[in-house]
């Protein structure tokens, strides 16, 4: 025990998630325990705390040592200055001003609420909208931080007294819960008809009705709407896919409890943890065969995204249905998340039978995140709810505002302010109005939670993108950062690495520094360039985007670069079969002349091939699916790779396409295919690492959200020099993270050290 004589007065400045967890109260009731005078406030820079009292050294060590679950410090600034004199220890009103801050993040319902929930004699018993300190919405109803209840929308609910006095009692675990209500105070539930319009009865029995009569019903959740019906019922969900135009992508499954999600999903600990955690995402697993979920949910693939009830509404569903739902975001492909119910029905009417809505709003759309464990790390397929926006710390403040606008597909952007760069959450494709509408939405929200104007923007190297074409409409600084370098920056910006690494981007296509589509990448690179030291041999891609669609049309080109016409045309192979004559020498004609042809050495493309090569699927209903449905085939136990070659950086696979063809006319060899193909990336990597035996390892892109490979790559380099990105998007989603990282570090000299 610390023995502490004098009466000592401190300033102390907090950083890092220390808003909307209960931070506050939580300070309060350790001033209390240790007598300490003063007051603790939210302010735009961190949470300030002033306390003077005998014991300031065990009420510090405190504050570092009995954190609320879900906060976070990032940085604690301490200085001692004079005694005022306070006479007591007060909450004060939040000042206004942002800055340094992490956002808050919305929590999926906490066990102490759903006993509440559950408990008859509880005044909050079965309250779609109950929440406390630790759970419920965050930064999805958040206007403006600092965190405070009139800067979210639950401003228009008035507390009841009975709620207002557990808010302002430092005791209750609702004390400065900001979004706190009851079934007095609170938001309240509707059911509309697909035309928008109100239907009289009780909200969610007119919604369990709909479920199990076999209907799609729209449901606002945290962060948008989801569509959801019968999981089990090839009718629903056939139809959900025929009204949607969906046609194979998997669609996730929300489970009423783990008991349920297990008598369909194989899960290990490490995913069970992810599963029931304090976020709850969707998570990838291995779906068991032989259960009653209808084969439409995610066609010939051996995965399943499995989700748990993370608000109380979706619990209430699930008091009186014993299916499994399908949770599917409410929107137009990949377009983002709709959070009006109007714009349900006005877009989605002819999709959805009934609309269970409620009247608290929506401000900040945000997607389920979708996660993966590889070896007991996780995967971040995309990043939304619970873990958006990313805030990571730097080591140097940024004097101007940077702001970086990522690539395309599974847009997000990232802002550079003072200390910090944050990520967005998952925006959705863009290249539709309302998705490059919700690009600039998230940008000027942005710009307004951290008060600034960014003087400089970093944008992908490809002049077609929406996001370099706002970028250039800005009339601001601006330039360009390679697509494939970005995914290495972005692992290296979450492991704060600013030394020289050796980078393996392994993606769908990307603009290359010479104009190619670029995708299979080997780089030694640092934070401020790389260098190109391994490539695969580019391929044509016949039909240019065409190909992207049909697997066949690559795998043909890479035929094309091992036989002649005549050998392709008497040739025994999956690839040839699926197409007619004249058309392969159409496509001959096409490789020869280079007529829309591009040239790419992606890894992503690569996969495709394979698919075709070895029978597993001709033409794509989305993008991945070639190698999700060879996952589905791979085997542990075969780890002997495919023959390539390296030769002046070209990564030649002529010998494995060889290979291929020759298992591919034998029977019962798709699991043979499949496992070799996995080991070959392996090996093409290990080559390389061999050479560079010092360098860290980093990788990034798309081809790494393949579970299989990524379980491998831990097992093989996982030990000390091998990092991967666990808390931001591995694929595109973090493209924006590394253009910011570039330019924080080559801006550098102006800023302060
Ligand atoms: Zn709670
Ligand atoms: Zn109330
Ligand atoms: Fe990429």
């Amino acid at each position: 025990m610390l023995v502490e004589s004098s009466y000592k007065s401190v300033g102390i400045v907090v950083k890092g998630l220390v808003q909307g967890v209960g931070f506050r109260p939580f300070v309060y009731r350790e001033a209390k325990a240790h007598a300490m005078m003063g007051f603790v406030i939210n302010t735009g820079d961190g949470v300030v705390i002033e306390a003077e009292g005998l014991e300031c050294e065990t009420f510090i060590k405190a504050l570092r040592e009995n954190l609320p679950k879900h906060a976070r410090i990032d940085s604690m600034d301490i200085v001692e200055h004079e005694v005022y004199g306070y006479t007591d220890f007060e909450i004060r009103e939040s000042t206004l001003g942002v800055g340094s801050v992490a956002i808050p993040l919305d929590a999926a319902l906490c066990s102490a609420c759903q006993a509440e929930m559950d408990d008859p004699r509880n005044r909050r018993y079965a309250y779609p909208f109950i929440n406390c300190t630790d759970c419920g919405p965050r930064y999805t109803i958040l206007q403006i931080p600092p965190y405070d209840r009139v800067r979210t929308s639950m401003k228009h609910f008035t507390m009841c007294s009975q709620c207002e006095a557990e808010y302002t009692d430092p005791t209750s675990r609702r004390y400065h819960a900001e979004p706190i209500s009851c079934l007095d105070c609170g938001p309240k539930l509707t059911f509309l008809d697909n035309k928008g319009l109100g239907i009289a009865g009780d909200p969610i029995a007119l919604a369990v009705e709909m479920l199990k009569a076999g209907k799609i019903i729209a449901l606002k959740g945290l962060g948008g709407f989801h569509l959801m019906c019968d999981a089990t019922s090839d009718t629903a969900v056939s139809e959900l896919r025929h009204r949607k135009h969906r046609k194979a992508k998997p669609l996730a499954v929300m489970f009423g409890s783990l008991e349920q999600l297990q008598e369909y999903a194989m899960i290990d600990e490490e995913e069970k943890v992810h599963i029931t955690g304090a976020i709850k995402p969707i998570v990838i697993v291995r779906s068991k065969s032989g259960t009653n979920i209808s084969t439409h949910v995610a066609p010939l693939i051996d995965r399943l995204g499995v989700v748990l009830p993370y608000t109380p509404l979706h619990r209430l569903l699930f008091e009186t249905i014993d299916f499994p739902l399908i949770a599917t975001s409410a929107n137009i492909s990949d377009e983002p998340i709709i959070v009006k119910a109007e714009e349900i029905a006005h877009r989605l009417g002819n999709v959805v039978d009934g609309i269970l809505n409620h009247n608290r709003t929506i401000v900040n759309a945000l997607d389920d995140s979708v996660i993966q464990i590889a070896q007991g790390r996780v995967v971040m397929l995309r990043m939304g709810r619970g873990f958006a926006p990313h805030t990571i710390s730097l080591r140097d403040s940024i004097t101007k505002p940077i702001l970086a606008v990522g690539a395309h597909q599974k847009s997000a952007i990232a802002l550079g302010v003072k200390k910090n760069i944050v990520l967005s959450g998952h925006i959705g494709d863009l290249g539709s109005i309302e998705a490059d509408g919700y690009f600039e939405k998230t940008i000027e929200t942005f710009k307004r939670f951290y008060d600034c104007e960014p003087t400089l923007l970093i944008t992908d190297l490809h002049p077609h993108y929406s996001s370099t074409r706002y970028a250039q409409e800005q009339k601001k600084e601006h330039y360009g950062v390679q697509h494939h370098y970005a995914h290495i920056l972005a692992c290296m910006a979450e492991y704060s690495l600013d030394e020289k690494v050796l980078g393996f981007a392994f993606d769908g296509t990307g603009y290359g520094e010479d104009g190619s589509l670029w995708g299979g990448e080997v780089m030694i690179a640092d934070t401020h360039g790389f260098e190109r030291i391994g490539f695969l041999k580019p391929f044509a891609l016949l039909g240019g985007d065409k190909a992207i669609k049909e697997p066949r049309r690559i795998a043909l080109s890479l035929l094309f670069e091992r036989y002649t016409l005549e050998e392709v045309l008497v040739l025994k192979s999956p690839t040839t079969e699926a197409f007619l004559e004249y058309e392969i020498r159409q496509l001959y004609h096409i490789w020869t002349k280079k007529l829309n042809a591009p040239l790419s050495s992606s890894m992503g493309r690569l996969f495709d091939a394979v698919a075709s090569l070895g029978g597993f699927i001709q033409t794509l209903d989305y993008e991945g699916q070639g190698g999700m449905i060879m996952e589905s085939f791979v085997d542990d136990e075969i780890t002997e790779p495919f023959d390539f070659t390296v030769t002046n950086r070209e990564i030649d696979v002529s010998l494995m396409v060889e290979q291929i063809v020759a298992l591919s006319t034998q029977n019962d060899t798709k699991r043979l295919i499949a496992s070799r193909f996995i080991a070959t990336i392996e090996a093409m990597m290990h080559c390389f690492v061999a050479l560079h035996p010092k360098l860290p390892i980093v990788i990034g892109g798309g081809v790494f959200q393949n579970q299989t490979l990524m379980s491998r790559l831990y097992r093989r380099f996982g030990e000390g020099r091998f990092y991967a990105q666990q808390q931001t998007p591995i694929n595109d989603g973090g493209i924006a993270l590394g253009q910011l990282y570039y330019a924080y570090h080559n801006t550098k000299e102006k800023n302060e050290r």
